[in-house]
């Protein structure tokens, strides 16, 4: 008989569960037998006291297992990627339709956000028509069709991981890295993909703020699910400053349908292509990382990737215009504000975190569950680490439909950059990749 005091008493005392005892654990905590303060006093636990490899391992499959899981047509191997988050972070808009176009299928599901600016499906909802919300049927049965899909999560998938983040969030027990781990493995599991491709971000604006913590958490992802069956690789990315010009809804899809026409800033391009590389690679369409870079670099150049991404936008009802005239479509609000710089030098630093609130601020993101997001809230960033500029110089533009918000977001960001004399060094993007 399950006892959940010495169950808790266990992971207080640094002592080890065992397999049964973590599965009757999670599911009665989603039945309610097990309730929220035991939950509660065991994250904090295993924040203090961690877990063993194998504890992590039965963990993540109870999550994982927890609810439905979607399934796929047999031989249809699907791969998935997931970011941590950072802020102006687009990519999972480029790479769906890209690597799809390079033969391997991708399943993707992806929140709402609630911190910094919206989630990628918020972002998609920027396309007038636009749906995310499918049932996990007609998902699967589209990644079949067309060979590739973006839906919002569904609460039938790993709902007992809904339950103990929920939790997590309001008993500050999220950093932790075997929380955050089975957190996202699990979620990825029950979302069908064999294999995962995770981009670890760090730095300001990044859940892992320093490199050597990006680092633990990549090799637990790619090593949890390596040893559940799931191949995957990580790459460990910077988040030291934006990613892209632009931050905010309706312009990050625009951003977005830059690179795949070609064009688009370099960083954002340079990072597609790596992570589509990984991708590509773990779907077994090429046979290294950089020839499936080579493969992701010819969809771009010849098309194909813009064209798998009208593809999607036709298939989830999106207005298909949006392909010919962007511009019609994926709009930013009024200019509300500029942040020009004060003194001449370098700059030297972004503190990128500030960014990302100050968008949420005007609009782009959500306070509440509930708020709607502005596709219009958007913030231009007209300078990075290691630019040269001079007084007066325009380093940031703020633009939202809402004035009324404008105010709560100025003070995020007139401090944002900071300029000294002296070239600092430019963070690699790319700074390590996990895997095999
Ligand atoms: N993202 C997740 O999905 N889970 C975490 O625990 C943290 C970030």
């Amino acid at each position: 008989m399950f006892d959940v005091l010495r169950f808790i008493e266990t992971k207080r005392d640094r002592r080890k569960h065992d397999k049964g005892d973590i599965e009757a654990f999670v599911t009665d905590a989603l039945t309610g037998q097990v309730r929220e303060y035991h939950v509660a006093a065991w994250l904090m636990a295993v924040y203090l006291n961690g877990m063993e490899e194998d504890e992590l391992l039965s963990f993540t499959s109870a999550l994982a297992e927890s609810g439905k899981r979607v399934s796929f047509p047999k031989g249809l191997n699907c791969i998935d990627k997931h970011s941590t988050g950072g802020v102006g972070d687009k990519t999972s808009m480029v790479l769906v339709p890209l690597v799809a176009s390079c033969g391997v299928p991708v399943a993707k599901l992806s929140g709402r956000g609630l911190g910094f600016t919206g989630g990628t499906v918020d972002k998609l909802e920027s396309i007038p028509g636009f749906r995310v919300d499918m049932s996990l049927a007609d998902f699967s049965d589209q990644v079949e069709r067309i060979g590739c899909a973006i839906a919002g999560h569904s609460h039938d998938l790993a709902p007992a991981e809904a339950l103990f983040y929920e939790l997590r969030d309001v008993t500050s027990t999220v950093q932790s890295v075997p929380l955050i781990c089975s957190s996202i493995v699990s979620k990825k599991i029950a979302g069908g993909a064999s294999g995962f491709v995770f981009d670890v971000k760090y730095g300001s604006g990044a859940l892992m703020e320093s490199i050597q913590d990006a680092e633990v958490l990549a090799k637990s992802l790619v090593d949890v699910s390596d040893k559940l069956g799931f191949p995957s690789s990580a790459l460990i990315t910077s988040m030291e400053q934006p990613l892209g010009r632009w931050v905010g809804n309706s312009m990050e899809v625009f951003e977005s349908m830059e690179v795949l026409r070609g064009g688009g800033p370099e960083d954002t391009v340079d990072l597609c292509l790596d992570l589509a590389g990984e991708m590509i690679f773990q779907g077994g369409r090429s046979d290294s990382p950089d020839s499936g870079r080579a493969m992701a670099r010819n969809a771009l150049d010849s098309g194909a990737g813009l064209r798998k991404f009208a593809d999607l936008v036709k298939e989830q009802g999106g207005t298909e215009e949006v392909i010919s005239h962007p511009e019609r479509y994926l709009k930013h609000g009024p200019m509300v504000h500029e942040v020009k710089a004060e003194m001449p030098g370098f700059i030297h630093s972004v503190d990128t975190k500030s960014v990302g609130e100050a968008v949420r601020r005007i609009g782009g993101g959500r306070m509440n569950r509930e708020d709607q997001v502005d596709p219009g809230a958007a913030i231009e960033i007209m300078a990075g680490i290691g630019d040269s500029v001079t007084v007066g110089q325009p380093l940031m533009r703020l633009y939202c439909n809402d004035r009324s918000l404008a105010d709560s977001g100025v003070p995020y960001v007139t401090e944002a950059f900071s300029i000294r004399e002296e070239l600092p060094e430019v963070p690699k993007l790319v700074q390590e990749r996990i895997g095999r």
